[in-house]
């Protein structure tokens, strides 16, 4: 009886395998479809500080038949199959065509954020290709950083070391993302000629409440301070995170409460009343919600 229950298992499990198996290939061959069919564009996130007014671009994929599938579930699937190069590319391309285009029209000093991700750090040479498009686009390398992740950073070839010294020495920003979770270790911060450090927002969701993220999230400022690397909290969604973060000195803020990642369009509305809403004093405005 054992032995039957055994086999009928068996056979679920081989059929619920066949099953994802084909709607994973059909994943697979609509995301080769999506770059081509002009499914992918970027959103916007605004990253708002003292300083000048920042952007992080966030990759989009609307399918007619899908629907919007999240960048968490098929920016994995891209990296298997390899099309993150190409896709990232596009992506690079893009966001620092539109944050050019953005400076010229609206005279605003902008910085435009991009991820990359390990493969592209591994498969390519990233510095070149960021030469390239920055030449392309006129887009100042102060204008630009990087988002990478400790997966990157983990990686112990001499191959990314180099690039991001070369990235650095081009004066490309280089900020680690989600920092606190993964792998941290401080000895990243030491080896790697980062300029920015972006607090996970696993730390901040319980603040100001939470004990032991109000100690984790000041220590983490502090030491990027004596860093000297810029600080930027992620996930920011209250008035309270907001207030908490600013009495440490957190250099930028990025989150719901500024505003949820927007197309093109609602971006460059956004930068419009944040330059009208700056001109006083104050920059700790939150702006079109
Ligand atoms: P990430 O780089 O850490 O991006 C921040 C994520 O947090 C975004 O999710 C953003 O929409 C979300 N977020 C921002 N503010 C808040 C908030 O106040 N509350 C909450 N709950 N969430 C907030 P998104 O757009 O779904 O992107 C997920 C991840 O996908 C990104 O995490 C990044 O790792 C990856 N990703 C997105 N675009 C690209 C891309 O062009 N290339 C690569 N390689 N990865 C990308
Ligand atoms: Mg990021
Ligand atoms: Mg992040
Ligand atoms: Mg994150």
């Amino acid at each position: 009886k054992a032995k039957e229950h055994g086999r009928n298992c068996f056979q679920f499990f081989t059929s619920a395998m066949h099953e994802h198996a084909k709607a994973r290939s059909a994943l697979e061959g609509a995301l080769h479809r999506a770059l081509t069919n002009r499914e992918l564009y970027l959103a916007y996130q605004p990253i708002v500080g003292q300083k000048r007014l920042g952007c992080e671009a966030l990759l989009r994929w609307h399918n007619p038949q899908l629907g919007l599938v999240s960048p968490a579930d098929f920016i994995p699937i891209c990296e298997e199959l390899g099309l993150i190069i190409t896709i990232g590319e596009w992506v690079l391309y893009q966001a620092c065509a539109q944050a050019k285009s953005w400076i010229t029209q609206t005279g605003q000093p902008l910085f435009v954020s991009v991820n990359v991700s390990s493969t592209q750090f591994k498969r390519q040479d990233i510095a070149s290709l960021v030469a390239k498009v920055l030449k392309e686009t006129g887009l100042a390398a102060d204008a630009l950083t990087l988002e990478i992740t400790e997966t990157v950073l983990a990686d112990n070839s001499g191959h990314i070391q180099r690039q991001l010294e070369s990235l650095r020495g081009m004066g490309v920003g280089l900020a680690i993302d989600d920092f606190g979770t993964g792998y941290s270790s401080l000895s990243y911060l030491k080896r790697f000629p980062l300029s920015k450090l972006k607090i996970d927002r696993a730390f901040i969701r319980d603040l100001p409440e939470d004990e032991e993220d109000r100690a984790l999230v000041s220590a983490i400022i502090s030491m990027a301070g004596q860093l000297n690397l810029t600080v930027i909290a992620e996930g920011v969604e209250t008035q309270a995170q907001l207030a908490f973060l600013q009495s440490l000195g957190c250099d930028y803020t990025q989150g719901f409460l500024h505003a949820k990642p927007a197309d093109a369009a609602q971006f460059e509305a956004f930068i419009h009343s944040y330059a009208e809403q700056s001109d006083g004093e104050s920059k700790q405005v939150t702006v079109a919600r």
